[in-house]
Formats: structure tokens, sequence, C-alpha cells
């Protein structure tokens, strides 16, 4: 198959697939299907990908279990080896690459697309320092006994990744899954799968031995669910929708009870308080629903404003929105791009919508823009109250609620009154008020004065039906590892 070129805005010139992915993108998998993967700001078709199925993931899970088995080349290898092999350097070596191929695939503004990449480069870098520092305990067990535990990798390793981040939650997988020495089988979204393969050409070029990372793309009923349900794999951690989320769930609990993670969505509120500067507040409030197009699963998608002061912050609010840069997402200067896929698009417009039903004030946008590429005006609702639908439902598109509050007890009630539970924010000079919001609110995390402030040294993950386990920081290593207790009979205790 030939590949398309890939058109580089950034130098003008026509960039091809470079050879290594081209050569991925014509390896044949049993199936011997391929689908296409669509460029969202124009709906042109990009390339055709391979599309894998049971019998590939079974493939996969083979190489990926060989690669692991006693003695074998990974599990004999020094853990500070482990950290060498890891990819961070090629990934900064081939930045602007894969940010190019990233934008490309999933739509996002390119400078966005070099923010991803860069934090990705961070996430594998900081797991690349932990290969050997990960070790047990010496425990005072009763008894004239020795105990000591050791930490071992779970295993082979499923990882299920959505298309809003398509190469950061590679990072975000692969970082601790290599770090603890475990084998992988990755499945990119059907939407991207071009930086993941590109990934896949990356890590055999550090010289991973053959089966610890394999990539398989195809769609999520079919190679996902392959992946869930096998009972070679020893633990599968997905990011998606909560829906999916419960089908992984279940495949475990019907298979080989793999252990899982799960970060699913949100719908995370961000508290205002009225002592706030309000023209910052909204530039946060802003930055923390509009980027990425509102494909964030931890975007602070109900502002909650003190009454005091909202009808001046709604005024910000709009003007932000009014002035957002919609656009060619590989112009410099573009701050939105076009949602996902066709199927996204029309929900966002669904539920923007039943929000003009319900009775909330559009303050701006609330409709498509242009007729080509799926791309939607970034859009404020005044007037959002909790009972409409946009106050309940995961939006997933730029679309700004902001509700109105007075008293703390009632907007930590309210904050609380979800089935989701990622993340949230509180915006306040007085940091005792800022602190019982914190302290009070059923959240994974909680961002004060600040929003989404994600790094690999800090725990992610959500309470409720936002998901199981946390990712990232130390916490995040602990999903890819059993513990071993060891414990030796001794004659006498000293
Ligand atoms: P979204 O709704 O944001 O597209 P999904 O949860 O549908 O998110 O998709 C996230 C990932 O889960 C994708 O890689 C997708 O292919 C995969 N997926 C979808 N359905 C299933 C399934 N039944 N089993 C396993 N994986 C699935």
């Amino acid at each position: 198959m030939e590949a398309n070129n890939i058109m580089c805005y950034q130098t003008d010139k026509y960039l091809t697939f470079c050879s290594r992915l081209k050569h991925l993108l014509t390896v044949v998998y049993v199936s011997c299907k391929q689908f296409p993967t669509i460029n969202p700001a124009d709906g042109t078709i990009i390339a055709q990908i391979s599309e894998g199925d049971k019998a590939d993931v079974d493939k996969a899970v083979a190489a990926a279990s060989q690669a692991f088995s006693r003695g074998s080349k990974w599990r004999n290898m020094d853990a500070s080896a482990r950290g060498k092999l890891m990819i961070f350097y090629l990934i900064a070596r081939d930045l602007e690459y894969i940010a190019t191929l990233e934008t490309l695939d999933n739509g996002k503004a390119y400078s966005n697309a070099i923010f991803d990449i860069e934090c990705s480069i961070d996430t594998i870098r900081y797991y690349a320092g932990w290969c050997d520092k990960i070790f047990g305990d010496t425990i005072p067990a009763d008894g004239n006994l020795v105990s000591f535990t050791r930490k071992e990798p779970v295993g082979v390793v499923g990882q299920i990744i959505p298309w809003n981040y398509p190469f950061l939650m590679l990072a975000w997988k692969w970082g601790p899954a290599l770090a603890t020495g475990c084998t992988i089988v990755l499945k990119p979204a059907e939407q991207t799968p071009l930086t993941a393969l590109y990934a896949a050409a990356l890590a055999k070029e550090a010289g991973f031995p053959p089966g610890v990372v394999n990539v398989i793309t195809g769609y999520g009923p079919t190679a996902g669910a392959a992946i869930a349900e096998h009972s070679g794999i020893q633990k599968v951690a997905f990011t998606g929708s909560t829906e999916v989320g419960r089908l992984i769930m279940t495949a475990s609990s019907k298979s080989n009870l793999k252990r899982v993670s799960l970060e699913l969505g949100g719908k995370s509120p961000l508290i205002i308080f009225d002592d706030v500067d309000v023209k910052e507040a909204a530039e946060i409030a802003y930055n923390a629903i509009f980027s990425n197009h509102g494909q964030n699963c931890c975007a602070g998608s109900r502002t909650f404003v003190h009454a005091k002061i909202y009808d001046q912050f709604v005024t910000f609010a709009k003007q932000l929105a009014l002035e957002t840069k919609v656009g060619d997402p590989f112009d410099f200067e573009t701050q939105q791009g076009p949602q996902i896929d066709q199927e996204m698009f029309a929900k966002v417009l669904g539920l923007i919508k039943s929000a003009k039903e319900e009775g909330a004030v559009l303050e701006t946008g609330g409709e498509r823009q242009g007729n080509v590429g799926y791309f939607i005006k970034p859009t404020v609702f005044s007037n959002v109250t909790d009972n409409m639908r946009i106050a309940k439902e995961e939006i997933f598109g730029p679309v700004q609620c902001i509700l109105k509050f007075e008293a703390m007890d009632e907007v930590i009630e309210r904050a609380n009154n979800t089935n989701y539970g990622l993340a949230a924010g509180v915006l306040s000079k007085d940091i005792d008020k800022a602190l019982v919001f914190a302290q009070a609110v059923q959240a994974g995390s909680v961002w004060i004065n600040c929003y989404d402030a994600v790094t690999p040294q800090t725990p992610f993950g959500g309470f409720k039906q936002s998901g199981i386990g946390r990712e990232l920081g130390a916490e995040g290593l602990k999903e890819y590892l059993e513990t071993k207790t060891v414990s030796i009979k001794v004659s006498m205790r000293n």
C-alpha cells in the first residue's frame, strides 16, 4: 500500500511517512482487514490502517508472554538497563515529527500537540528513573521468621487508550509498565493510531527485546474486547468512557480476574469565590474547559461562580470565548481545531441544543463553524442549573456551563452531586476556604488557584465512577506490581 504524503505546514513542504512508519502501515494482520484513519480538520483519509482482531491479539499476547518468560532477556536484564532503553530521548529527537502526526490524526492545535509530546517525554523520563528504585520491605513478623517482600512485575499487561491525548496516554501507560518490567500489548483508539505506531517503531529502534512492546491497531469491540477478555493478560489498564470501563471490568471478571485500572469520565467542578481577581479567574476557567477543544476527561466542565461576581465573570468568559482562534490546527495562532469525529461532533451539538431547550442562556457560540471538518464555535452558557443535561452529562466539547452559587455548604453539596469524581478546582485568596472545599470535594485531584496541574510526579485518577486506581507518580507503579512475601524460619530471633 502506498502511504499518503503528510502535509507539514510549518515548513510548507510535503513530508512523507518515514520509512519505518511506512513499513508498519504495510504490516498485514491475520484479519487481512484495514480501516481508514481520518483527518478531522477536513474529513479526508490520511492512511489505511491494519485492523487487528482476536487472532492478532492472540499473536501479540504470545509474543509478550514469551518476552516475559523466566530466563528471557527482558527478565534477566539489570533494572538500570531497562531505564536506559526507555525511549524519551528518541521522542525528544523526533518531537516535531510526532507532533505533526498527532495534529494530522487528532486535529488538535499543533502547539498543543508539541506540549503533549513534551509532557510525554517528561513522563517516560520520570519512570525511567524509577527502574532501579523499586524494592520491598523487611518486616518484623511474629514468630521466628525473617520476612521480606519482593515487588514483582505483574506480567503481560493490556493497555487500551483513547483518542484525546493519543501519545500522552501511551506515555502514561508505557512508563510504569516498562519501569516495573512488564510486557505490553497496547491498542490505540481507532481514530488516532498513527503516533502509537510510530512509538512502536521507536521501541524497536531503542532495542527492546522482541515481544516486550506490542501495538495492535483496530476497533474497540473487537481488538479492545479481545485484550480485556484474554486469559494470557494479567492486568488491563484502560482510559476512556465509563460505559466501556464497565465492559472491561465485566470481561476481567468473566475471564481470569485480571487486575483492572480505569481512568474514566468526569464532570469536574471549578468553584470561584468572590474574593478573586475576576478576569484572572475567567482565564483559568477558560483554559480549564476549552483546552484540547474540551476533549479532556478532567475538564472543568461545571463552572460554579459566586453570585456577587457572577455577571462580571460571564462578561469576561464570553469575551475569552469570542477571541478564541478556531481553525486550521497547523496554523501557529490556532487555539482550537476540530472535534475528533462526526459522532462526537453530533453529540456536542445535540447537548448544545438540549441546553437551549432547557432554558440556559447562550452567551456565544452554540453552532458549528464553517462547513468542512468538525469545528464547533467556543460556546458559553450562563444561567445553567444543576438539573440540565449539560450540567450532568460529560459533553467532551468546547462548551462552558456557568452556574451560580452563594454559600460554601451549598456548593460542596452541588459539586459532589454527580457519579463522577475525577477532578475539581477552587479559586480563592482565602486558603482556609479553599482547603475546606478541597477536603470536602469527592475528587481524585483538587487544584487550588490553578487547574489541570497534572505532573508526572503526582498521582491522577478518579473517585466514584471516574475510575479505579491511580496513574502517574509512585502510585502509578503499584498498579503494575505484585507483592510477594518471603518468610524464612530461623532457629532464634536474635
Ligand atoms: P470514547 O467514547 O471517548 O471514544 P471509548 O471508551 O469508546 O471512548 O474508547 C476508548 C478506547 O476503548 C478506544 O481505544 C476504543 O477502541 C476502546 N474500546 C471501545 N469499546 C471497547 C470494548 N468493548 N472493549 C474494549 N475496548 C473498547
